[in-house]
Formats: structure tokens, sequence, C-alpha cells
């Protein structure tokens, strides 16, 4: 049991807050209960105690992780290999600096700095979007409720619990009301515990201590008060933290990929790198220490080089880019890697209310036993009246509402509102609801009717049956000054209807026949497929029994199931009310369509209503079958599996209908996002591919469950986040693309060059017949100059292709395919093919006979690394895409632009400026030099042009 403590509270804290009653322990911790803290003292406490977090392993510093970027048998070799070199020098009497030895360890240096740079890089966006998804809590201070980071909780800070929140802290429950605790992730219980201020026993088990609630844990129904008790490692999951330290994620596919492709290419530049050395020294006629030191630097130079060991960390650059420029469009991912996932998202599961509709809910009109009436105005704004519906009852427009009417539709909106915790407010003219829009809507309705002041005073709430999805509908029990404790009910009309056995008509009330039930069952249906939302309300006059009972419930601090005293109901009426859709959705389901992706809409609302709605957004046409949560209920695993590739509309649904959703369409190989926003929605969450919870009225059991947190609760950033998801998968490919057939070019050229150094003019140039086509510090340059600027550029380049013209990827896909293998190798080829080409241009003998075949080996040789280069500059543009021509949309990417321009400044400069001449034993080029080099470079993106096309036609 953690010692809980008040460094600034007056008295001592009690030893165990469980068997205490709570308003000892608030007063031991100083706290007034019904006020909470001041905001003062919570802030010395959190200055004395430090922020409520959990210990956590401490960073690595930065001169470690900077060292880290060494940690590579290859770069060890390349080390050991330049330590050899220095030595060879200064056993050769150390004549002038050991320009190679510092040359390559400067390279290396500045590649383990780039790689520094972008693992920061990662870490930073990975740090700011957890700071995005901070846990809040809800707490009082200084009388008024305040949503605070849980990191700033202290003890003696009051938390109110609602249905639905993450526990921040150990606390010593105040009161409850049908409070139900999840205790899984502490106990490994998974039932709802219920929890009631009662003490307990000293020694009562952790699990049995009903009078605490502990962080980590989380409210599944019900709502309550506790004082904090005890903070970050003081809590009882601060005891376990270290448990949950160890669990490691487990790699995603894309990175398992990646890892293998690093790995297997790894071994085989290895295998070629010793090919390379061993050629060398067998072919040298004279082995000096001197040819066998260069030629092993040239062997490990190219296996550094060419193996892809900054692959993840580019991956995990281009992810975090991503993933920032998704966050600024209000979809916030919270791991780096679900975002290949909803790049192949093929279904988008989507709550209808709040997503898709405005969730601007406003009666517009009212049915009761005796007629119809119609609400004007729109929107919160308490602007229109409350009139007969000509139209229905066949009475002039102007008709005041009066006689049985009127009293009827005073019940159904006063009740409506009487059984609502939604408040309304005007600031400056402009309105708007606190709470529940739906409860909302009555009020303002009520106002429009001017009966709101009638019932001031007359009503005092003593208990409530709370709404759940599952229910869909709620109950308050209040006392009446007119008559005594009475039931007042509102939810879906059949709920509703299904426990209402008399109907109010005038100011008394009458049973409810058959044939007046079945009027109600026609203008609900009439009103849904209007894409109207119907609710009920209902009430009835308590029994003094029941009175009782209701009174002992509340006196005993809630916990009582009082859901039973729905029955025998008075039906008071019925409104339907208008939800527009967000102006954004049908745009966004058509491009949904359009990508392949299908959308779902799954409701708690009334089937009509939900088809007329889907269909208005284009999800379904007009008439298409709509599948209720009972007809569901009845079909098992194959039956609903079939029934769910036909059917894309839900009605009166409950959250535990999702998760059998979800595994229907899963089952059929379908990637599935799913949306949802209460607490029982949050197995369905956790089971889908994605998880969508809404960042506004979503809980935070719901957030937590989730990958993906809605900033705006908005549909179309669903797709607007498939749409990203598959531009970042499709960079992540341009930067493979890239990498890999650049890393081929260099393998291939070094490899072509030795094994043909006869062929293309190379071998007689050296006394001891080993001559190198490249030299070590050269390739160490090409790496180090095309692996960071030009493939992160490749990383944030914005959609050449339209990536919503395509089918969703499938997840068994290859990030690195055939297609993407078979292009590789060929621009890998032509590249080395075209460098090999240049050397044979400017040296005497070979294939290839000109002009300047005279130059000179160190002509030659800048001309072929140059060469390289620029051909790796022209392969940036090739990368882009598989298909489509290099030329389309080719001033786009302003990065990329600005990187090819850097190092082709960069390269002019190692061939042209004298010391870095030097360093990189390279000389001056005149115009007509430079001009072979660029059209032998170009060639790659010719050959490439040509490929694309062919692919094209062959599409086509
Ligand atoms: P979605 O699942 O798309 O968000 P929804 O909001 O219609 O749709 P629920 O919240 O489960 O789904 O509501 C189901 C039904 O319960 C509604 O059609 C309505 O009749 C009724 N209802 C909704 N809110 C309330 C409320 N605050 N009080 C009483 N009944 C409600």
């Amino acid at each position: 049991m953690p010692t809980p403590h008040a460094p600034s509270a007056p008295a001592p804290t009690p030893p165990s807050p469980h068997s205490r009653p709570a308003g000892a322990v608030a007063a031991d911790l100083g706290t007034d209960a019904p006020t909470g803290l001041s905001a003062r003292s919570a802030a010395d406490r959190l200055a004395a105690d430090g922020p409520n977090e959990l210990p956590s392993k401490p960073p690595v510093p930065a001169w470690k992780r900077f060292l880290g970027q060494f940690n590579d048998p290859l770069v060890y070799l390349l080390l050991a290999a330049i330590a050899i070199s220095t030595a060879a020098w200064v056993l050769e009497g150390a004549e002038g600096a050991p320009v190679d030895s510092i040359v390559i360890l400067a390279v290396v240096t500045l590649n383990a700095v780039l790689g520094f740079v972008q693992e920061n890089k990662a870490a930073d966006a990975v740090a700011a979007l957890s700071a995005m998804t901070e846990a809040t809590s809800t707490v009082l201070r200084d009388g008024s409720r305040l949503v605070i980071p849980s990191s700033e909780l202290v003890v003696g800070d009051v938390l109110v619990l609602g249905e639905g929140d993450q526990v921040g802290a150990d606390a010593r429950l105040l009161s409850a009301a049908a409070l139900r605790v999840v205790e899984s992730s502490l106990t490994g219980e998974a039932d709802a515990v219920v929890k009631t201020p009662e003490a307990v026993g000293a020694d009562t088990d952790l699990a049995d201590r009903t009078c605490m609630v502990y962080r980590g844990t989380s409210v599944a129904q019900g709502t309550g008060r506790a004082v904090v008790v005890a903070t970050g490692a003081d809590t009882e999951m601060g005891a376990i933290a270290r448990m949950l330290d160890s669990v490691e994620e487990e790699d995603t596919p894309l990175q398992k990929e990646i890892h293998s492709i690093s790995k297997m290419l790894g071994i085989v530049v290895v295998v070629i790198a010793v090919v390379v050395v061993g050629t060398l020294l067998l072919l040298a006629t004279d082995r000096t220490p001197d040819t066998i030191v260069h030629s092993l630097l040239l062997g490990v130079s190219l296996a550094v080089a060419a193996v892809p060991e900054g692959l993840p960390a580019i991956l995990s650059v281009v992810l975090a880019l991503g993933v920032q420029r998704m966050a600024v469009h209000k979809a916030v991912v919270k791991k780096l890697t679900s975002v290949e996932t909803l790049g192949s998202a093929s279904v988008i599961c989507s709550d209808k209310t709040g997503t898709l509709t405005r969730s601007e809910m406003t009666v517009q009109e009212v049915v009761t036993a005796s007629g119809a009436c119609v609400v004007t105005g729109i929107g919160y704004a308490p602007d229109g009246e409350v009139a007969p519906d000509a139209d229905r009852d066949g009475r002039p427009d102007a008709d005041p509402l009066e006689g049985s009417l009127r009293d009827e539709a005073t019940v159904v909106l006063s009740g409506g509102a009487l059984a609502s915790d939604a408040e309304l407010s005007a600031d400056e003219d402009v309105w708007s609801v606190v709470g529940d829009p739906t409860e909302g809507a009555f009020l303002v309705a009520e106002k429009k009717l001017g009966t709101d002041g009638h019932r001031e005073g007359r009503f005092e709430r003593i208990g409530e049956v709370p709404f759940t999805s599952e229910r869909k509908m709620m109950s308050v029990l209040l006392t009446d000054t007119a008559h005594g404790t009475v039931i007042m009910s509102k939810g879906a009309p059949d709920v509703l209807m299904e426990r209402c056995s008399r109907v109010r008509v005038g100011d008394a009330d009458t049973e409810l026949t058959a044939q007046v039930r079945a009027r109600f069952v026609e203008h609900i249906a009439d009103m849904s497929g209007r894409a109207l939302r119907t609710l009920g309300v209902a009430y009835r006059v308590l029994t003094d029994e029941e009175a009782a009972r209701v009174r002992r419930a509340a006196d005993s601090d809630g916990g009582a199931d009082l859901s039973d005293l729905e029955r025998d109901l008075v039906l008071a009426g019925v409104v339907g009310i208008i939800d527009p859709p967000r102006p954004e959705a049908a745009a966004a389901v058509a491009e949904a369509h359009r990508a392949g992706v299908r959308v779902l809409m799954i409701t708690g609302d009334h089937p009509a209503t939900a088809g007329r709605i889907a269909a208005d957004l284009g999800i379904v046409e007009r008439g298409a079958p709509v599948l209720t949560g009972r007809e569901l209920e009845g079909m098992d695993d194959g039956a609903l599996s079939r029934a769910v590739a036909a059917t894309s509309v839900y009605a009166r649904v409950a959250p535990e209908h999702k998760m059998r959703i979800v595994h229907a369409l899963k089952s059929q190989g379908h990637t599935v996002s799913m949306t949802g926003d209460g607490v029982n929605d949050a197995p369905a969450l956790r089971a889908a591919d994605i998880g969508v919870a809404m960042g506004v009225t979503g809980t935070q059991v719901t957030k937590e469950a989730a990958t993906m947190v809605l900033a705006d609760d908005n549909f179309a950033t669903i797709v607007d986040a498939v749409r990203e998801g598959r531009r970042i998968f499709d960079n992540i490919k341009k930067f493979l693309r890239f990498l890999l057939s650049s890393n081929m070019g260099e393998v291939l050229t070094v490899f072509g060059g030795v094994v043909l150094s006869g062929a293309i003019g190379l071998s007689g140039h050296s006394e001891s017949g080993v001559v190198l086509p490249l030299l070590a510090t050269q390739i160490l340059w090409i790496n180090l100059v095309t692996d960071s600027g030009p493939a992160l550029a490749m990383g944030v380049d914005p959609s050449v292709e339209d990536v919503m013209a395509r089918p969703p990827r499938k997840p068994t896909d290859r990030v690195v395919d055939g297609a993407m293998w078979s292009g590789v190798m060929l621009v890998g080829a032509v590249m080395a093919a075209s460098t090999l080409a240049t050397l044979d241009i400017f040296l005497p003998g070979g294939l290839i006979e000109t002009s300047l075949s005279t130059d000179g080996l160190d002509t030659a040789r800048t001309a072929a690394f140059s060469t390289l280069v620029l051909a790796q500059l022209f392969n940036t543009l090739n990368s882009r895409s598989e298909t489509v021509s290099a030329f389309s949309h080719v001033f786009v990417n302003k990065w990329l632009w600005g990187a090819i321009g850097l190092t082709l400044v960069l390269q002019v400069a190692v061939v042209e400026v004298p010391f870095l001449q030097a360093a990189f034993s390279t000389t001056s080029l005149d115009p007509v030099h430079w001009a072979v080099v660029i059209v032998m470079a170009s060639l790659v993106l010719w050959v490439d042009e040509l490929r694309k096309l062919v692919a094209r036609a062959r599409a086509h």
C-alpha cells in the first residue's frame, strides 16, 4: 500500500484511506470536498511532489546516442582499415598528411551526424504526438470544474469522474452514482466493479477496496467524486510500472520487411565486396602493402556505402513527418507505423451522429395523441415557434397552438428538457449547447413554446437511470410539488413504447390502444423516412412504495438499480429532430468510393432515418437494405459474413454489434477502420485494424483504445487520413526505389570495373596491375550526398499519381515487389554501364576510343565519379513513380530540387576546389568533360522513361 502524502496539507496523512470515512480522509489531506483544492495550494503541492508521472527509464544521453551511430560491424571494419592505412603511412615515413584516413574518417563522422539528426527528428515527432494525446482529468479547484493534464494531479485534488474517464491517480471515493470501474489493468478482473463510498476493512485486498479508484483504471458507467490520495510512483500502478516498461512493441509488417531487405542486401553487398577485394588482389602482379590497403579500403567502403543501414531511420523520419502533417489536418495518429495500415484501409465503418452529420440538433416536429405540430427556426437560438401542422391536420397555418395539442406538446418538450443534463447558453447572441446536442434540442424547443419558466421550482431531481447506447433510453426521477415522485423518460420511440401502456391526451391519460400505437408508428416511420431523428417522451407518477425506494437509493449514494421503474409509462409524444449532414461528408464518401474503399454507416438511430441519411450522402442507393441490431443478433457468424458483404447501413446497433461487424469484415480479408466515441466502443476499436476515436465527444477510454483520434470528429478527416496514408506509403516506396537502385548502381560499378577492367582499358594504368574504378573516399562521398538530402526529399514528395484512383493495397502485398526489383536492377545496371563507359571514353584502350581518351586516369576517374553522382540525381526524378513519366509534376517538390541543387554544388566543389581535389583525388574538368558527364549520367533517365512507356502501354 503506498503512503499517501500531502506536503502542504496541515494534518498527517491517513494510513489506509479505504478503511476511514471519506470526509475524514479529505479533511486530513486539507481538502474541502465540495470545492476541491485552491489553485494556489494545488500549484504548491505540484512543486513539492513533482508531476503525477510513473517512473520511467532515464533517457539515453545524446553523446551515447551519437556514438551508437558508429555501432555497426561494417563501420568497425572501416575504422580498422583506416587504422591500418594510417599505420602504413607512418611506416612509409609519414610524408604529407594521411589524406585518405582523414577524409574517410570525416565522411564517416558526417554520416553519423546525419543519422543522429534524423533519429532525433523522428524521436521529437513521436514526443510531440504523445503530447497531443495526453491524458486529462476533471478536477474541482476553487469550486469550479477544470480539465487538467493528468500529470498535474496532486494529492488532495477532488476528481470528478464520469463514464469513459480514465482514472488519473489513486483516490478515495467521496460519492458515487451507479459507478462501475474496470480495473483489469490492475487486478486482471475483466468485469466492471461496483464502487461506493462506504469504507472497507483496513486489511481488505486491493481488488475488494470498493471505496477506492486507482490510476490506470477506467469508469465503465456512472459518476462519482474522489479525493486523490497518491500520485506518480506512489500509486498502485507505480508499483507495477517497471513490469509495463518491459513490454516491447512488435515490429509492423513494413518494418519487418525493411529490416529483412536491409539484412539481405547487407549479405549480398558484403559477398560482392569480398569478391571485389579478392579479384583485385588476385589480379595484382605486385602485392605491396599499399595495394593491399587500398583494395581493402575500397571493399570496406563499398560495403559501408551500399548496405542500407540508414533505411529504418529514414523510414521513421518519413513516417514522423507524415504523421505531423496529418495532425495538422486534424487526424492524430498515435503510432507512426499505423500510417501503413491507414493506407491499406478497405472499409471505413463510421458512426452517423456527429461524424457524418453536424450533430446540431433541432426539434422540427412534435407528434402527440391529438395531432402534430411543427417547430420553426433552425439551430440553437430559440427563435421560432411551435404551431399546429397545417398539412397534417388540415387546419389553417396561422392557428395558434392551443387545447389538448398544446398540453401534450408542453409535456413532451418540458419532459424532454427535464430528462436532460444539457445546458443552453448565450454568448453575445450566439446560442450554444453544453452537453448532449439531442438534449439541447429539447431545451431550445421548449423555449420556443415559451413554457420553460413554468417548471421552475417545481421539480427536484433525486435519481437517474443513465442513457447507454445499449438501452437507447434514459430516465430521471423527480419530486414534483404537484404530483409527488415522477419518473420522466426519453429515448428511441420503439424502445420507449414497449414500456408504455397509456398515452397522454389533453391533461389526462388513457389506454394506449393498438390503434393509437399504430398511428404513432406510422408518424415515426414517416419522420424517419425524411431523415429526422426520432425520440419519444414518457412519464409515470410513482407509487408511494416506489417513491420510498427511490429516496432510499438517493440517500445511499446511488448504486441501486432503478431500471425496473421504467414500465407502464404514459407516452406523451414523439419528436422529430433534424441533424443535417456535414457539408463535406458526401464528397468524402464519393472520394472513398473512388478509392475502392467501402463506407459503412453504423448507428444507434432508427433504420429509416439511417437509410435516408445514408442515401442522401451517397453511401447507398435509396431503398438499399438496412440491417438492424436485432436482425444481426439472430445471425450466426457465417450468415453475418455474407450479410456484411451486401449491406452498408446498420441501425439500432449496440456497441457489441460493432465488434461482430469488425470480425465479419476482417474474416473477408478487409482492412477495417471503425469509429467510436462511447466507452463500450473500445473493444470494437481495438479489434479493428484502425480504431478511430472522436476527439471532441469521445471518452478517454475510447481515445486510449484507438490508433487514430479525430480532432474534429469529422468523417471527411478519415478519408483525408487514408489519402495521406497512401501518399506516405507511396513516398516510402519512392525512397526505397531510389536508395536501392542507387546502391545497386554503386555496387555494379565497382564490381564491373574490377571484373571488366581489361575490357574498358582500366588495367593498363598501373604497374602493380591493380586499378580501382573509383576510390574508397569517392564511394563514401556518393553515399553521403545521396543517402541524406535526396532520399529524404523523396519521402516528402507531393503525390505524382492520383493515390485515390486505385484500389487499396492488400496488406499481404510486399513493399518492394517484383516490379520494383526489376526496375531497381535495370536502373542500377544502366548507372553502372554509363559510369564504366565514361571511364572507357576517357581512357586509351578499351571499347570506346575518342579524342578525350588521352586525358589520363585522374580525369577519367573524376568524370566517372561525377557521372555516378549525377546519375543518382537523375534517378531521383525516375524514382518518383513506377509508371508515371519523370516529367509529370516535375517541379512540385521544392525540397527535391533543393537537394539536387545542393548536391550539384557540392560535386562541382569536390571536382574543382583544390583542397577537395587533394582529399578526393579529383582533377578539374573542362566544359566538354562536363558535357560528356551530363549526357552519360542522363542515360538512366531516358532508359527508365522508355521502361515506363512500355509499362504504361502494357497496362492499357
Ligand atoms: P451514432 O451511433 O451514429 O452516433 P446515435 O447517436 O443515433 O448514432 P445512440 O447515441 O446510440 O446513437 O442513440 C440511439 C437512439 O437513442 C437515438 O436514435 C435516440 O432515439 C436515442 N437517444 C439518443 N440520445 C439520447 C438521449 N440523450 N436521451 C435519450 N435518448 C437518446
